[in-house]
């Protein structure tokens, strides 16, 4: 069962597209179906080999954002990795966990990729302060 997809920004219906696909937003590469909002210049992908999307459209402004929560959030865990010499899937949910109590967000709920503006606001905030005191 394939969950449709809502623009989060003009509430129409997101359109599935494939590559070759009119609108489809990386026309030089195949990144598989994404679902699009053309008109916002809003989109998602999907997780491999399905049709259902990795988490809410995001217009360019929000993938900027991701773009630099994760720039913020990637160098604390991949520290921990270095200095305990942990791999790095328990360094990363490690890094997550600190994060959602950081951020008051149930752990479950904790991924930069479906986080809104304000929230990779907030992660960038949080992950400074702490890359300060390290
Ligand atoms: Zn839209």
């Amino acid at each position: 069962m394939v969950e449709l997809k809502t623009c989060r920004y003009c509430l129409r219906p997101a359109q599935l597209l494939k590559h070759g696909e009119s609108g489809y937003p990386y026309p030089h590469k195949d990144y598989g179906p994404t679902w699009t909002c053309v008109p916002c210049k809003a989109w998602v992908g999907c997780h491999p080999g399905t049709e259902n999307a990795l988490g809410g459209l995001a217009n360019a402004e929000l993938r900027a954002a991701k773009m630099a929560a994760h720039a913020a959030f990637d160098p604390l865990w991949r520290a921990k990795m270095a200095r305990d010499g942990c791999s790095k899937s328990h360094a990363r949910k490690s890094g997550y966990r600190w994060l959602s109590q950081q951020l008051g967000i149930p752990y479950k709920k904790t991924h930069i990729g479906q986080f809104d503006l304000d929230e990779c606001q907030r992660v960038i905030e949080v992950c400074n302060k702490r890359g300060k005191q390290q």
